[in-house]
């Protein structure tokens, strides 16, 4: 394995971003490979995509690499916290209404079955009133 090592030296190497693309690219040709339609486009995009994770691991310009990554990491993020807030908000929408503030976009929980009541945004103070 040490020409391995040697031949990694100051190369990028795996992150999560890599792993990531091969993953899904395998995935994505596994599930579009059993499709009677379609498979040779299955077939592009799991190239392409496990081509620019090899590419990422082989390339010498890591700070390039790096903010990718960190972009990917961060729009992954966003992607699932917006999973967990639409979960979490169905969960309580039984007892609870959500209304954004209309100064700051902030989003507001009040209970449910109140009626007409004044709001006051904690984040900028503004005050409207909703029905609830
Ligand atoms: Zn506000």
């Amino acid at each position: 394995m040490n020409w391995l090592r040697n031949f990694m030296r100051e190369r990028y190497g795996p992150d999560q971003l890599s792993i990531g693309l091969i993953v899904a690219g395998v995935v994505i040709g596994f599930i579009m490979g059993h499709l009677p339609i379609l498979n040779w486009f299955a077939w592009i995009i799991q190239s392409v995509f496990i081509a620019l994770a090899i590419f990422r691991m082989l390339s010498r310009d890591i700070i390039s690499r790096q903010s990718e990554n960190a972009w990917a990491m961060r729009t992954w993020y966003r992607i699932r916290d917006g999973f967990r807030e639409g979960r979490d908000k169905r969960a309580q929408s039984k007892t609870f209404k959500f209304f954004k503030c209309p100064a700051c976009r902030n989003v507001l929980r009040v209970p449910r079955g109140k009626g007409s009541i004044r709001i006051t945004c904690p984040k900028c103070g503004e005050k409207f009133t909703k029905n609830c």
